[in-house]
């Protein structure tokens, strides 16, 4: 396999999926769930969300599955937190990156957090600033959600999305990226918008989140491929959702966006049928949950090598 990687991917199932499902997949599940992603090439994978476990009680053991995935070489344990509480928490159980996400649409916003979007960027201050006494190697991660279209506020302005990807790094965030969270992103609209953004944050512009709700998801990481973006958030078996934007569905499949960029001869640094490999321990852990994804259902091409 070859050793240096073209793209980053990040793998978001264990947050992003499993808060999305209803059922809790239990925590030896989970854990071999993770060690199976890291096996197949993965670095980074948001392994849980720290919030209240009577909001999402599938994120209830959060702090366990933490400390079993401190215990893979190389891994960069990435968790989701919506406030200075939720990082406290992280940062006690000893993350490697933290993700806030922060609503482009006010109504998402409020719906997602309960609170506005400048209360947010307030929130923001507050977690850097923790960050920076307790844990200063650890970056903040901000995903804009909502950033291409909401299902409870319509359409999202680019001028808003761009001035509060800003308000963030202002904040002392590290990396901003946007989340197609309702699935309503084209591939002009992605170029456009990651072109706005990467001209106005320039190191700080992150990674492109994308959903597979009709499904455009592959046509628009490809479109941010194309405008420059290098770091991706999928999900294996494209489970996802948000509990808290209606009809949301399906993050794009880690299994062919991998898929997608190896066969371009863009190297993931992810070996193909280890990741199809690691679908089992997420079935056995969700029996009966639909899994998504082209490539592991036809197979890989004759003669593939990569
Ligand atoms: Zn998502």
């Amino acid at each position: 396999m070859r050793t240096s990687i073209d793209v980053h991917i990040s793998e978001v199932g264990p947050r992003d999926g499993l808060q999305s499902v209803s059922a809790t997949m239990p925590t030896a599940d989970k854990c071999r769930w993770i060690d199976a992603l890291a096996a197949a090439g993965l670095r980074e994978i948001e392994v849980g969300s720290f919030v209240p476990a009577k909001l999402l009680p599938q994120m209830a053991d959060v702090a366990a599955v933490v400390r079993h995935a401190l215990t893979l070489p190389g891994l960069r344990v990435m968790a989701l937190v919506p406030n200075r509480r939720g990082a406290e928490a992280a940062l006690t159980a000893g993350v490697h990156k933290l993700t806030l996400p922060v609503s482009a649409s006010e109504a998402h916003s409020l719906a997602n957090v309960r609170k506005t979007s400048a209360q947010m960027v307030e929130e923001l201050r507050s977690v850097v600033a923790l960050r920076n006494e307790v844990a200063p190697g650890v970056p903040v991660e901000v995903g804009l959600s909502t950033a291409f279209g909401c299902t409870l506020q319509g359409a999202v302005a680019e001028d808003d999305v761009i001035r509060l990807a800003l308000a963030c790094v202002e904040v002392g965030v590290d990396e901003v990226g946007l989340s197609d969270t309702t699935g309503m992103a084209h591939p002009a609209q992605v170029r456009r918008l990651f072109t706005r953004l990467r001209a106005a944050l320039g190191e700080h512009a992150g990674a492109a989140h994308m959903h597979n709700t009709r499904g455009l998801g592959l046509a628009n990481c490809l479109a941010a491929y194309d405008v420059g973006v290098r770091s991706f958030d999928s999900s294996l078996g494209g489970l996802g959702g948000c509990p808290y934007a209606p009809g949301a569905s399906g993050n794009v499949v880690t299994e062919d966006l991998v898929f997608m960029f190896e066969a371009m001869g863009v190297s993931t640094g992810i070996d193909l049928q280890q990741l199809f490999a690691a679908r089992e321990p997420l079935k056995a852990g969700l029996p009966g949950e639909p899994v998504y994804g082209m490539t592991p259902e036809a197979g890989l091409p004759r003669g593939w090598l990569a």
